[in-house]
Formats: C-alpha cells, structure tokens, sequence
C-alpha cells in the first residue's frame, strides 16, 4: 500500500465515515477507508442498547431543537442528505426500518449488527477499498496531495497518498470504540481551533448519591435543571437512577448544560418534579385528603400511597429535617439534588465541542484553511440529543463532505 495514490482518503471506519464511503461507491474513484480497529463501525454496534436509533424522521423544524451548539450550521447536510435519504438509503441496500415512539428510526431486526453490516458489505461489493488496523498518525499536504502516515500493526510510518482527506475520527466518548481525539491532533496540525470537549448525554452525580436509588426508573416525570438558583431547562418524560447517578432520557437531556455549568464552577442543581399533572395547591388537597382517613396521620404512612416503595427511604431522609403533611406536596414537586459532578467520556454517549465551525465551510464542509480537506461527525463542534440525532448528524455530514470531496476532484 505504500505511497499509493488514492482520490480520496477517508479517516475512521465509524458511522460518519462508512457513510462518506458509500457516496463514492460507482463513482469510477480510488477511495480508501482508513479504520485502526480491526473492524469498522465498533460504536455503531452499542448504540441503542444494542438496537442502533439510526435516525428521528421528524421534520427539520423540531429536529433541529435537538442540535447543539449550532443547528444552522447543519441545516445544509440536513438537506442534503436527510433523515427520510438515510432510511430510503438503508432499505434500498437491504435493511428494512422500522419507527418507534418519538419518531425514532430502528432496524426491523431490533440489531444493530444488522446496520453496521449492511454497510459494510454494500461497500465491499461497490469496491470501496476498507483498511482496518490502520492507525493514521499524522497528515499533511504538499502542493496538491495529502500524505496520510500510519501504524500498521509493528509497522510504523506506512505512508500513503490521497488527492483529497475526509477526516472522520469521531470524539471521545466510549474510547473502547476507537474513538480517542485522534481527529483533534490532526486538525490542530493544520491550523484548526478545537472547541474545549466535554461529555454529553452522561449521568449527573448528586454530591450525596444514594446507592439505595440505583435502578429505579421514574415515568411521567418533570425535571428542572437549576444553575446558580435559576432554572435553566425543564424536561418531561422518565429517568432513573444509577450507579453514575441521575441519568435516563431526561437526565441526558440536561447533562449538556449541567456539566458545562459545573466545568464553569457554577452552582448545578436538579430537581424532580413526582407530581408534574397536578398544582401543588391541588396536590396538598389531595395529601391532607388522604392524611384525614387516617387515625394519626404522619408522612410515613403517606408515602407508600404516593411514591414507589424502593425511594421513600432516600427520600425522607433527604428531605428532612422538617418534612410534614403540611409540606409533603411542596417536596413532592421539588425533590432537590445539589450536582457535584459527572461521568467522564468512558460513560458518555457523545463528545460536545471539537472542530471549531468556524473554521469549517457549512456549504461544503471543507476547511477553509486547508484546501482539500474535509471534516465529518462528531470530530465537529456539533452534537444532538438522544433519539437518533447523532448518527443523522454523523450520516448528513459524512455524505455532504464526501459529495462535496467528489465535486472538487471533477474541477
Ligand atoms: C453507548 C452509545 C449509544 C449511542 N446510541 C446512539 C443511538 O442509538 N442513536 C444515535 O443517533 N446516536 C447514538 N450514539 C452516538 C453515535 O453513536 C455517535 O455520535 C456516532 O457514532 C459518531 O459517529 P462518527 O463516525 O463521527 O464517530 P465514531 O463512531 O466514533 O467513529 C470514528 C471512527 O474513527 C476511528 N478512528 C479514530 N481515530 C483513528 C485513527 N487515528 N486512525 C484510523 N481510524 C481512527 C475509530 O476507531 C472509529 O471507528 C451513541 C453513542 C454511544 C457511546
């Protein structure tokens, strides 16, 4: 393979990557992906819990709420290759597809096997060149071509060409993956800004966890997320308790903010809402109701007609001293949890910050420093919240930057 010449180089084998490929599949091009774990796609198959949320097939409008820090700069990969382009791609090439609740997008099969697969073997037949067990350890251009430098097993320094790069490392969540940051070094090396990272859609850890707790799974519930004493986000839905801490739908949800709070030394706060379908001024009507039927009412006999029997410990030992009939519905509705930390990146299910946008054209999604060079994936400054928003974002940008990488061979 040494000092090849290929037309376009793609770097890491994941979601953003394998999707680029198949854009330059029957497009008469050398292309090659570049993957350093010996098979592509190792995220791809723990996403979902083992059944991959490929994408949300809701409208751009609402899918656009989910995106973070900036939607606009991915509203064009959107359009150009959507959430319903994915699904008709994926059932096209032989994965039929299924919706769930919220619009989420699952394989019919329930397997996430079944996603990374099916690509995989469209490409093998399209004649997409996979490396697997390729680290690239650096890139660089002189006058028109890249030089990709790599570890191949003992060897090191295995040096190939490409006309154009498509780098598509990932971040840094679940290194076991493959994704270490690897992108970030090599970015920088051209000149590029790296947005400070941190983990997203992780557990909140309360500064007194309560092992008591793991396990329960909430529904129906409100959570505010509170900094420096302000609410700054209110969510509905469920979340549980684990051994990381608060987590589930709604804990992700306000991880992102929660743990930027904390990186900025803020005062983080949850509070859960048990009761969110009933005012607090009907609900203690409904305590003192029920404490009337009973000869000497106290909040521990209340409890278990109120709240799941594993949580009523942890509760009323966090909520006193003071805890009453009288205040039992005030509680209810704001059961609080001072944050004092969070789960790092071998817990986290998406890296946010990365490539600076800035520095990215969104047209395109070439550098526009480096001529040639195109970026894709989470290795952005880009990320979503769960329900499929990753892996559309991962899909969107890894087929613009390979479609745009194709257009500018031609010129
Ligand atoms: C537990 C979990 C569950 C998730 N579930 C969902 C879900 O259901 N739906 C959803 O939308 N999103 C989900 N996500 C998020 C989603 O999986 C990611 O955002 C998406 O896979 C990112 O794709 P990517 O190609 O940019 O990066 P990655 O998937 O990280 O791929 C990068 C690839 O590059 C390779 N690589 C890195 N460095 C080098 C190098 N130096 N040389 C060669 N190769 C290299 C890596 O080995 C890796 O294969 C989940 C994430 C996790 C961790």
């Amino acid at each position: 393979m040494s000092m090849k010449l290929y037309d376009i180089a793609i770097v890491g084998g994941g979601a953003a990557g394998l999707m680029a490929a198949t854009r330059c599949a029957s497009k008469g091009l050398k292309v090659i992906v570049l993957e350093k774990n010996r098979e592509c796609g190792k995220k791809i198959l723990i996403t979902g819990k083992g059944r991959c949320n490929i994408t949300n097939i809701s409208p751009w409008r609402e899918f656009q709420t989910h995106i973070h820090p900036d939607k606009s700069f991915i509203k064009n990969a959107f359009y150009h290759f959507s959430n319903e382009d994915v699904v008709s791609f994926l059932e096209g090439i032989g994965l039929p597809c299924k919706t769930e609740r919220g619009n989420r997008i699952f394989p019919l099969s329930d397997r996430s096997h079944d996603v990374r697969d099916t690509i995989v073997s469209y490409l093998k037949n399209s004649g997409i060149e996979i490396a697997c067990g390729c680290e690239v350890e650096s890139v660089s251009k002189s006058e028109d071509n890249f030089s990709i430098k790599m570890a191949m097993g003992q060897d090191r320094g295995v040096t190939i060409r490409a006309r154009r790069v498509i780098l598509a490392t990932g971040g840094l969540s679940y290194p076991t993956t493959g994704s270490t940051g690897d992108g970030y070094a090599i970015s920088q090396s051209f000149g590029h800004t790296i947005i400070n990272t941190f983990p997203s859609l992780t557990a909140l850890k309360p500064v007194e966890p309560d092992s008591r707790l793991e396990g329960l799974l909430l529904k129906n519930i409100r959570m505010d997320l509170w900094i420096n004493g302000s609410v700054v986000q209110s969510e509905f839905g469920e979340m549980q308790f684990t051994s990381g801490g608060i987590e589930g739908a709604l804990g992700f949800r306000v991880s992102r903010k929660g743990v930027k709070g904390l990186i900025n030394g803020q005062k983080v706060e949850v509070s859960i809402d048990l009761k969110p379908a009933v005012e607090e001024g009907e609900l203690t009507k409904r305590v003192e109701e029920l404490a009337s039927g009973m000869k000497s009412p106290n909040v521990i006999k209340l409890l278990p007609k109120l709240m799941p029997s594993q949580m009523i410990d942890s509760f009323v030992e966090s909520s006193s001293p003071g805890l009453s009939v009288n205040n039992l519905a005030k509680r209810l509705k704001d059961w609080r949890f001072k944050i004092s930390g969070y789960v790092g990146y071998e817990r986290a299910v998406v890296t946010a910050g990365g490539v600076s946008l800035d520095e990215v054209s969104r047209k395109t999604l070439e550098s526009k420093l480096v001529p040639g060079l195109f970026f894709a994936g989470e290795l952005l400054d880009i990320d979503g919240d769960t329900g499929g928003y990753n892996l559309q974002i991962a899909f969107s940008t890894g087929a613009l930057a390979a479609d745009s990488a194709i257009k500018s061979l031609a010129i």
